[in-house]
């Protein structure tokens, strides 16, 4: 069978029925509760952002495209506002700049004391604050006017509708990114055999992309519309083998759809030895929402699945890449500039639903990109300069990057049940 895919994971070192074992059955179903839990079921997002690239960005008026937003009770009491982590951090934290004066004794001087301390360490807050911007591959939107809050629960990603040359120039400006070629030409989509003359890095960034599209498509075949809601109140939404075969046999991708399914392994990989590297932030996370007994059930939840993680032999390995050349810098400021036009390119995706969970995953692939190559999660980086103080994800990027893991763990679970059915 096509699917039937064996052997080692391109660019990584273990296989795919290691991999396939070690999801199924220990990380998908850890995931799957842990997103039901509040700190990672809203997700902060804006969907009303204008497309920077071309302007014919039509609305879709599929019904399927539609996200419903959230009832402001439904919020978690932590979330709203700008309160993002617990009220004692946020007293400790480095933005509470002002003090109290009142142990001067020349007043207008220690007035001007306090304004002066209060403004450089306003100032080492914004500057490092610029610091850790440098790291993003992508553009943040949680204190964006226009975000809102999205309860992923109740609009899962699933099959839409949306298609056509909308979704064509979409995929095409995303291949077009792939960085570092000095051609482009009118056909970005990359023949696996061509994946040997490129660098490390440009295989890398294609396969990334390749496995969240991988990705993407796997959902909308195991989560396809069967029955409109003219039939069924809401539709009635389940495997559609037919699809998948369509989208990923040999014989309808001229040989492609094995590499493509390949890709999203490669993917998981990749975003799972990103937790794996942020394991010692990660597990000091309060992962505050204001329910307390629940954010305790999330704390021990996300260190179960942090040590689960820690067990599994070989991640993806960054080593290598970005190393070894003058040029290497050079690389990987190209590369984050690739990758932060295609998070742009997110907000001209027709379909809302299909852009919620194109952002979301594009910056949870993001965060796994910063996380491994910032050198701030680096083994030898000392854990107090990963403290609030001097570093902090935001919360977005942690929603972003479990819940990316999430679908890809889904998708590689999804995958097995179409073999079964083909079986
Ligand atoms: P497409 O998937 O549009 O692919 C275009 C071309 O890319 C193909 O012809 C092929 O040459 C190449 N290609 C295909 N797969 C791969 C791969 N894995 N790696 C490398 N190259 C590949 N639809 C939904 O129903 N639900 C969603 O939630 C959804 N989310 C989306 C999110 C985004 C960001 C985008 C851009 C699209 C989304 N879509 C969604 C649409 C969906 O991905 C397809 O574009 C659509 O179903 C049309 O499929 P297609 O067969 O024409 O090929």
């Amino acid at each position: 069978c096509f699917c039937q895919l064996h052997g080692k994971i391109d660019d990584c070192t273990c296989n795919v029925d290691t991999v396939d074992h070690f999801n199924n059955v220990k990380i998908y179903p850890r995931l799957r509760s842990l997103l039901h839990k509040g700190y990672f079921r809203f997700y902060k997002v804006n969907l009303r952002r204008p497309c920077p690239f071309w302007s014919d960005d039509s609305r879709c008026a599929i019904r399927y495209c539609h996200v419903e937003t959230c009832e402001e009770e439904d919020i978690p009491v932590g979330l709203k506002g700008s309160l993002l982590s617990s009220p004692t951090k946020n007293q400790n934290s480095d933005l509470h700049v002002t003090q109290s004066c009142k142990d001067d004794h020349n007043t207008e001087l220690g007035y001007l004391n306090t304004t002066i301390s209060a403004k450089v360490q306003e100032d080492i807050v914004l500057w490092s604050a610029y610091d850790d911007a440098q790291d993003n591959f992508c553009a943040i939107e949680d204190n964006d006017n226009e975000s809102e809050y999205v309860d992923l629960l109740l609009n899962p990603e699933r099959y839409t509708g949306y298609r056509g040359e909308s979704a064509h120039r979409i995929w095409r400006s995303i291949y077009m990114e792939n960085c570092f070629r000095n051609t482009k030409s009118d056909n970005p989509y990359i023949h696996s055999s061509k994946l040997n003359n490129m660098c490390l890095e440009e295989r890398a960034f294609y396969r990334a992309i390749s496995g969240l599209h991988t990705s993407i498509n796997i959902h909308l075949c195991a989560q396809y519309l069967l029955a409109d809601g003219l039939t069924e109140p809401n539709g009635k939404w389940g495997p559609n083998l037919n699809e998948f075969q369509n989208r990923f046999s040999k014989e309808n991708t001229h040989g492609e759809g094995p590499h493509w399914l390949r890709n999203l392994y490669f993917v998981y990989l990749l975003e799972l030895r990103a937790l794996n590297k942020a394991a010692r932030y990660l597990s000091k996370e309060e992962f505050y929402t204001g329910n307390e007994s629940e954010d305790w059930d999330t704390q021990l939840a996300v260190v179960d699945l942090l040590n689960v993680v820690k067990k599994f032999p070989d991640h993806f390995n960054e080593s290598s890449m970005f190393t070894g050349s003058d040029q290497a810098e050079k690389l990987k400021y190209e590369f984050k500039q690739h990758f932060r036009n295609v998070s742009k390119i997110m907000d001209c995706v027709g379909c809302d639903k299909c852009k919620l969970w194109g952002k979301l995953q594009i910056q949870g692939l993001g965060t796994a990109l910063k996380i491994l190559f910032s050198g701030k999660f680096d083994e030898s980086s000392d854990l107090t300069s990963l403290d609030k103080r001097k570093f902090q994800l935001q919360r977005s990027e942690i929603v972003s990057l479990v819940n990316s893991i999430g679908r890809l763990s889904t998708s590689i679970y999804e995958l097995d049940e179409f073999r079964q059915m083909l079986r």
